[in-house]
C-alpha cells in the first residue's frame, strides 16, 4: 500500500497502479496486542476504498510465479499479468518455536492469550514469562504485551504474579539505540518486569532453559512467531525464502522488479522500514515514468510506538541519533510510520485529515513555569518517597524529572545511584 500511494504521489495519476490480493480488506497488525486485554478491534479497511481515493485496483487473487524476463506474473489460477514495474510485498510466514508455549502473531492468537490472562486470574500462573524467539529482529510488539499485562495486572487487582521478559538482546530493544533502551529497561523496572538477557532455549515441566545454562520457572510462555520467507517461483531467494535486493531494493538479477518489507532479506521485519523501503523503490519508479524524482536511497530509521497501558512511548533511532519522548515524535502519529501510509491511516481512523506526508517532530517539553512546577514537585515527591525508604516511587519521580528536561540534574543523578544502591541491597 505504501508502494502504492507513493508511486501515486510522485508520478501522479499517469501509471495504472493495480494492487494483488487476495483479500479484500487491509489488517492493521500492530494494534491487535491491545485486544487480549479488552482493547477495541481495529476495523479492517476496505481495499476498494483505495481505487475510490488513489485509483488504484485490486485484483482479486495470488501470485503462484514470475516470469522476469517477460514482465509477467502468474496468478494462482494461471492468469497472466504484464508490467512495467512490479513491487513484491508478499510479507513472511510465522512459525511457532516454542512448544508449549503461546505464540502472537496477530488477530489470530487474540483468543490464546486471552486464555493465558484467565489462567492467571484463576491463580494457576503465577510465574508468567514473554520470550523472544532465537534471531528475532523485531521484538517489540512482546514488550508491549508484557508491559499491558503489567496494567491489566494491576487493574485487575491481582497480586504475587511475576512477569519476566528475555531475549537475547543485551539491551531492551537495543536496535533503537541507547536513550530508548534505558527508558524500556527503566518502565519493565518500574513495572516489575524481570529482564533476562538471554534466548529461551527450551520450555518442559513448567521450566524455561536459557541459552546462558540457567533454568527458570515459567508457569506460561507468552512468546512471537519465527519468520520464514514466502519465496516466488521465478524470483531468487535466500536459504529462508527471503527475497534479495540491493540498496534500492531492486530484486537481485532482475529489472523493473523490486522487493519490499518482511519478504525481504533486510533483517529488520518492521512495518515503519517496509514502508521507507517502499518509499526508496516508489522513488525509481517513479523515475521511470518520467517523473523528476531522483531515487532515495534506503537510510533506515527505526520509528516505534510503544503501547504500554498508560501513555505510549515513542522510540526513534537511526543508528546514530537515539530518541524517547511521551509525546509524537512524528506526525501522524500511527504505528505504521510510512511516508504516505501514516497519513492515509490517520485520516480513515479520522485522528488527522489534513496530513499529507509523515513528519518527525521534536518531543514536546513544558514551558517556563508549568516546567519549574513540574520539576519542583517531582523533586519533593523523590525525596520524600525515598525518606520513607520507597525507593522504587522514588526513582520513578527522578524518572519523571529526566522526562521533564531530557536530563537529569548532577544532584539527582547522585542520588539516583544511591538510590538504586539501597535498592539492590534489600
Ligand atoms: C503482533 C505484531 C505487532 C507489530 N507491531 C508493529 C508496529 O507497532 N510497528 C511496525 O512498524 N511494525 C509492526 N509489526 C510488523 C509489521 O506488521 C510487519 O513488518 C509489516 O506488516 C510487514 O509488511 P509487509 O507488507 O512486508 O508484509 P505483510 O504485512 O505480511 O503483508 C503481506 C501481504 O501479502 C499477501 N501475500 C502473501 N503471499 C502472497 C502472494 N503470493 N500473492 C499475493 N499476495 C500475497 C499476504 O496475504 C499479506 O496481506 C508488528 C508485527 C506483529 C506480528
Amino acid at each position: 500500500m505504501e508502494a502504492a500511494l507513493a508511486v501515486r504521489a510522485l508520478a501522479g495519476p499517469i501509471p495504472t497502479i493495480d494492487l494483488i490480493s487476495p483479500r479484500d480488506t487491509f489488517v492493521y497488525r500492530p494494534m491487535a496486542v491491545t485486544e487480549p486485554f479488552g482493547g477495541t478491534p481495529y476495523a479492517e479497511l476496505d481495499l476498494e476504498d483505495l481505487h475510490r481515493s488513489h485509483g488504484v485496483r485490486r485484483i482479486d487473487g495470488t501470485v503462484a510465479s514470475v516470469r522476469a524476463e517477460e514482465r509477467l506474473v502468474v496468478l494462482g489460477d494461471g492468469e497472466e499479468i504484464s508490467f512495467d514495474a512490479l513491487v513484491v510485498a508478499v510479507g513472511a510466514t510465522p512459525r511457532p518455536w516454542l512448544d508449549g508455549a503461546v505464540t502472537f502473531a496477530g488477530k489470530p492468537d487474540v483468543e490464546a492469550v486471552r486464555t493465558v490472562l484467565d489462567r492467571v486470574r484463576a491463580g494457576d500462573v503465577e510465574e508468567l514469562l514473554f520470550a523472544s524467539p532465537p534471531g528475532a529482529s523485531w521484538t517489540l510488539p512482546l514488550y508491549e504485551l508484557a508491559l499491558l499485562t503489567a496494567a491489566w495486572i494491576a487493574d485487575e487487582g491481582l497480586s504475587d504474579i511475576r512477569l519476566s521478559l528475555a531475549t537475547a538482546a543485551e539491551q531492551p530493544l537495543g536496535e533503537f539505540g541507547p536513550s530508548a533502551s534505558r527508558t524500556v529497561r527503566d518502565m519493565l523496572g518500574d513495572r516489575g518486569v524481570r529482564f533476562l538477557d538471554t534466548q529461551v532455549t527450551g520450555y518442559d515441566h513448567a521450566m524455561v532453559t536459557l541459552a546462558d545454562g540457567r533454568s527458570v520457572r515459567a508457569d506460561a510462555v507468552v512468546t512471537m512467531a519465527e519468520l520464514t520467507g514466502n519465496p516466488l517461483a521465478g524470483l531468487p531467494a535466500d536459504d529462508d525464502g527471503f527475497i534479495p535486493v540491493d540498496d534500492l531494493m531492486a530484486v537481485d538479477g532482475t529489472d523493473g522488479i523490486w522487493a519490499v518489507g518482511d519478504a525481504t532479506t533486510f533483517p529488520i521485519k518492521q512495518g515503519g522500514l517496509a514502508a521507507q523501503e517502499a518509499d526508496t523503490a516508489a522513488s525509481v519508479i517513479a523515475g521511470r515514468f518520467g517523473a523528476p524524482v531522483e531515487p532515495l536511497p534506503f537510510q533506515p530509521v527505526l520509528r516505534g510506538m510503544l503501547l504500554t497501558g498508560v501513555t505510549s512511548a515513542y522510540l526513534r533511532g537511526d543508528g546514530v541519533a537515539s530518541e524517547t519522548a511521551f509525546s509524537p515524535l512524528w506526525w501522524p502519529p500511527t504505528k505504521l510510520a510510512g511516508r504516505y501510509l501514516a497519513p492515509y491511516l490517520a485520516d480513515r481512523h479520522e485522528l488527522d485529515p489534513s496530513a499529507r506526508e509523515l513528519e518527525d517532530r521534536h518531543p514536546v517539553r513544558h514551558a517556563g513555569k508549568e516546567r519549574e512546577e513540574m520539576r519542583r514537585l517531582a523533586v519533593e515527591f523523590a525525596e520524600a518517597d525515598a525518606l520513607w525508604g520507597d525507593y522504587e516511587s522514588a526513582l520513578r519521580w527522578l524518572h519523571t524529572l529526566e522526562w521533564i528536561d531530557g536530563v537529569l540534574p548532577e544532584q539527582q543523578a547522585e542520588l539516583r545511584i544511591r538510590w538504586e544502591q539501597e535498592l539492590a541491597t534489600r
